[in-house]
């Protein structure tokens, strides 16, 4: 019976480490260097920037959605 409940909590707390170091939804996308095309300052992005289309850091991505809204 002992020995049973070991082994329950063996995995509970195996279980309880890989969560807590996996830092799963901090780092599951890479970031890519950009430039903003609004203010030139350099930033990150979650996705490869590419030339047709203009990247922007996220005050101006920010700042340009709410003059598209109004
Ligand atoms: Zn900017």
């Amino acid at each position: 019976m002992e020995g049973i409940m070991e082994r329950r909590f063996g995995n509970r707390d195996g279980g309880g480490r890989h969560f807590g170091g996996g830092g799963f939804n901090r780092e599951t996308r890479e970031m890519h260097d950009a430039v903003c095309a609004k203010c030139k300052k350099e930033c990150k992005v979650p996705f490869k920037p590419s030339k047709d289309r203009p990247v922007y850091c996220r005050e101006c991505f920010q700042k340009k959605r709410e003059e598209e809204e109004q």
